[in-house]
């Protein structure tokens, strides 16, 4: 399907909201992006920040936010390079003390191990085709030796455009799309690895792609995954406050067991290792493989 076909496909289902920074905004309402069940009549959770709901789902707890913007949106005016700093503004108003604190030592990131899609995947295999969702300006693929080619897929075209330049030097290419539909014009079995490093909270489509990425993955491919917890202590003490909460950047909202769940419905098998998740980080990594 083409990015066009998705885009009438889902017109029918647009509706508006008004929002602080940006306007009216195009939005797409959306059931359980986990069990597709349809929870628009339930109360929001108290983490909501107008327009944007959260929902937990009755059906399988997964937590997301009920409203996406529209992707044409997405590829100007709401391009997350500027909801970064509009979200940074607003955290450093409600929270002045903590937020300066953090800023200025860091200090969650080093109790960290420092875990990257390049150690891990440098330390498993040789070389081949990998590919980074929501791959940015390209950089997190350029460090792999020569023996990876990088491929990619951003939203942004502004990002897009220096990722592909920067990825054809190395036989590569990225696409300027949402990564369903990049992933669709992509070969099966094309790739040995794939990054999904702070990607997959942002997609409004989270299952469909991972269901994309298990068909462009070889049988023996993997995908390393990083999304803010849910589950974590910091999200239960900071509760509104928490790093996680990102309006409407973030509109999934991952426990371990919702992303394990998730991971199976696509096909794969999701590993949490002994650092992967951490109650105490507000971050969790894990590895996907093909269930046999
Ligand atoms: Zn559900």
């Amino acid at each position: 399907m083409s990015t066009l076909e998705f885009r009438q496909s889902s017109a029918a289902s647009l509706d508006e909201v008004e929002t602080e920074h940006f306007g009216a905004v195009s939005v797409r309402r959306r059931n359980c992006p986990l069990c597709d069940r349809d929870n628009h009549d339930i109360a929001a959770s108290p983490y909501s920040h107008h327009p944007w709901d959260i929902k937990q789902c009755p059906g399988c707890r997964f937590v997301y936010i009920d409203r996406a913007p529209v992707y044409d949106l997405q590829f100007s005016t709401m391009a997350w390079e500027r909801t970064t700093k509009i979200e940074e503004e607003r955290r450093a108003k409600i929270r002045p003390f903590s937020y300066r604190a953090s800023k200025r030592t860091g200090f969650r990131k080093r109790l960290l191990p420092k875990r990257t899609m390049l150690d891990y995947t440098v330390g498993r295999i040789g070389g081949g085709n990998v590919i980074d969702l929501g791959c940015g300006d390209g950089h997190a693929l350029l460090g792999f030796p020569s023996s990876f080619i990088p491929f990619g897929i951003e939203i942004s075209s502004s990002l897009a455009a220096s990722a592909h330049q920067a990825y054809a030097e190395r036989g590569g290419y990225a696409i300027n799309a949402a990564c369903v539909d990049g992933l669709r014009q992509l070969p099966e079995g094309f790739f040995v690895a794939a990054s999904l490093r702070s990607y997959l909270e942002h997609d409004a489509e989270p299952l469909p792609v991972l269901r994309e990425l298990h068909r462009v993955l070889t049988p023996a491919g993997f995908a390393v995954v990083k999304v803010p917890n849910y589950g974590s202590l910091n999200r239960i003490v900071m509760g509104r406050r928490w790093c996680g909460f990102r309006y409407p950047d973030h509109l999934n909202y991952f426990a371990p067991d919702t992303l394990r769940a998730m991971a199976a419905s696509a096909g794969f098998r999701a590993s949490f290792g002994l650092s992967g998740r951490i109650p105490t980080s507000d971050n969790m990594w894990a590895v996907l493989t093909k269930t046999p």
